[in-house]
């Protein structure tokens, strides 16, 4: 343990130190130190546009006056973020958004004019290279981060912070960017022994998903399909993670649609699982409609492939149409970090497949399908040899 008074001591020389002779990398950490720190972007609801009290007046003389950045790493997650603190003399409004050409994160401060800030300042350079200070119309100003790769919308936040007299703080706009999580190399083996599969069964608890002319719940239906496939899969070995195990919602009771996927996906990527794999049931307006359909969101050389391999093991067990497979950005594929698919097994809409759907035999077939599935993946993401 360090002793107190001799760390305070050493700490404000280097204080001082860094105020005369590296005024750039001031005090970002100990100035905002105090801030409720978010969690890691992807599981706190993210403040696009950061609102802090009614302009006093608006002050012609309101100015961006410094800015300043860390790297934070932090300690438990092992990630790392950069933190941008600019200094304002009295508070503003700040929108944010991102620009795919840049690609740059660009904020527009209403409320205040370019000060004292530099025009420009070097960041970083892996999670942001520089940010810009520009005038626009009247009192406001814009700050555009240049990035080195494009970033989403979970990946940042954009807030304000009021002045803090007691500690020398003035109005402060801050944004933290995440450090972009590197490619997973993967290196699959053949079998389904020690797999880690989770297994979603879509919907659940206060969400039926689709009901039937008949009134068969999808929830229902996705639920006894999955228990099915997990039990298949632990006979073959494989350790599998359910998202939710009864007819329960899995983030809590009406809970916000995305509160509730991103519950699903970090059961996925808190236990490393080697693929996901989310079941539905379709529906259309048309009841004549129906068949097998699989959706993937290409995040490496390996959804695609499982999309396909499971889309064939439903088409050979279940007998249905075989729609085919389809890139998609839902949610549950796009936000967990291994190989991913949704299955929509049938349409509960057409009324054979929903009687068809409730069925413990055919349940069972959609089950071997899965497994099936799961099986031919693994024995050809292994002759690939491992790769992104
Ligand atoms: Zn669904």
């Amino acid at each position: 343990m360090l002793n107190l008074r001799r760390f305070r001591s050493i700490f404000l020389s280097l204080l001082l130190f860094m105020m005369f002779f590296v005024p750039q990398i001031s005090m970002a950490e100990t100035l905002d130190n105090n801030v409720p720190d978010a969690s890691p972007a992807a599981s706190v609801p993210i403040l696009k546009s950061a609102i802090s009290l009614p302009m006093a007046g608006a002050r012609a003389t309101n100015q961006l006056n410094s800015a300043r950045w860390l790297v934070h790493k932090d300690a438990v997650e092992g990630t790392s973020k950069l933190r941008l603190v600019i200094d304002t003399s009295d508070p503003v409004i700040v929108s944010s958004t991102l620009d795919g050409n840049g690609p740059q994160l660009v904020l527009d401060i209403k409320g205040a004019v370019v000060g004292d800030v530099d025009d420009s300042i070097t960041l970083d350079g892996q999670i942001a290279e520089k940010v810009r200070f520009i005038k626009k119309d009247g009192n406001n100003s814009q700050a555009v981060v240049d990035l080195p790769a494009m970033i989403d919308d979970g990946d940042y936040k954009v807030f304000t912070l009021k002045s803090d007299t007691a500690n020398k703080k003035s109005f402060r706009v801050v944004v933290d960017i995440n450090k972009p999580v590197p490619k997973v190399v993967y290196n699959f083996t053949p079998g389904l022994r020690n797999k880690v599969i989770v297994i979603d069964p879509g919907h659940g608890g206060s969400d039926p998903g689709a009901i039937g002319p008949n009134k068969v719940q999808e929830k229902t239906v996705t639920l006894a399909v999955a228990q099915k496939v997990k039990a298949m899969l632990e006979n073959a070995g494989a350790k599998v993670l359910m998202t939710r195990q009864t007819d329960v919602d899995v983030y809590g009771p009406n809970a916000s649609a995305v509160d509730e996927l991103k519950a699903r996906t970090i059961v996925a990527n808190n236990n490393k699982a080697d693929v996901f794999v989310s079941i539905h049931i379709n529906a259309f307006s048309n009841p004549t409609v129906g068949g097998t359909a699989t959706y993937y969101y290409q995040k490496s050389n390996y959804d695609a492939l499982l999309a396909n391999c499971i889309q064939d093991g439903l088409v050979a067990t279940g007998g249905l149409q075989d729609r085919g497979t389809y890139s998609a950005g839902f949610y549950v594929i796009k936000r967990t970090t291994m190989p991913s698919i949704l299955a929509e097994l049938g349409f509960i809409s057409n009324p054979a497949e929903e009687k068809l759907l409730s069925t413990y035999q055919f349940q069972q077939q959609m089950a071997q399908g899965i497994v099936q599935g799961l099986d031919k993946f693994f024995s050809q993401a292994a002759k690939r040899g491992g790769g992104l």
